[in-house]
């Protein structure tokens, strides 16, 4: 059955060993398509390049909420003609409060002139938001609703799920979710319609070395299994669901 990993950056693993070690264990796991997410503009070559020359990695072109002060010069420019260059989606971008020395109103713009090309060129956005929830949701209002976007490692509040849903929202989830303690997470999983429902191990962890048995592609399959305990679900269903969701998600594009 195929697996798909609705949001990872496995080019920040380099184009080496590390890299192939993990698409080869990605594909024995039968995770046949993973949506590699650039963080900043000197990563869209390479994710471009992965994307060419292996099948199961779909580009997303794009700037990162903490790599906001990173865009400069013709970066919107090239940021369009990636796009037009590689069925691709905008991602990683959105909004964060929470970061370290956030400065919202240049993560506000950045992420705007992102979303506005977005609608032009009607590709999915791949959505980080944390606890920037109103501004993220005075965004989406104003776009057209029914165009699939995601929100990966969705982290709002069970209660907006269904508005989201109606603007067009599909939601990722990892690991997290099978911790009882995540009492809020566990229910905004339990709120999302299964048409919409996608998992993620935004794999490789930040730090090197770090151990997390999500921490690359192959984890999603365990990720599956631990939502489907967590709805009561059989995770062969859900695996299948995702996959049909993450297929409407790229709709066009796949
Ligand atoms: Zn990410």
């Amino acid at each position: 059955m195929p697996f798909f990993d609705a949001h990872n950056h496995v080019h920040l693993a380099g184009d080496g060993p590390r890299l192939s070690g993990m698409l080869g264990r990605a594909r024995q796991a039968g995770v046949s398509r993973m949506a590699c997410n650039s963080v900043e503009q000197k990563d869209w070559p390479l994710v471009a390049d992965l994307s060419r020359r292996h099948p199961s990695v779909h580009a997303c072109f794009g700037i990162h909420p903490w790599y906001a002060k990173t865009a400069a010069g013709e970066w919107l420019r090239e940021l369009e003609s990636r796009l037009l260059a590689t069925p691709s989606c905008l991602g990683e971008i959105g909004l964060d409060r929470a970061v370290e020395g956030a400065d919202l109103p240049r993560q506000e713009r950045v992420f705007s002139l992102q979303a506005d090309l977005a609608e032009r060129l009607g590709r999915p956005m791949m959505l980080h938001c944390v606890r920037a929830w109103d501004l993220m949701m005075a965004r989406l209002r104003r776009a057209p609703p029914g165009r699939p976007f995601l929100l990966h490692a969705y982290s709002g509040p069970a209660e907006l799920v269904p508005e989201l849903a109606g603007l067009g929202a599909f939601f990722s989830f990892g690991g997290d979710a099978a911790d009882p303690g995540r009492i809020k997470l566990r229910k905004a999983l339990a709120a999302v319609p299964v048409d919409r429902l996608l998992f993620e191990t935004d794999a490789p962890p930040e730090e090197d070395g770090c151990a997390d048995w999500y921490a690359e592609p192959a984890g999603v399959v365990r990720v599956v299994d631990l939502a489907a305990k967590v709805l009561g679900r059989r995770p062969e269903e859900l695996a299948r669901e995702a996959w049909r969701n993450g297929e409407a998600l790229l709709r066009g594009l796949v």
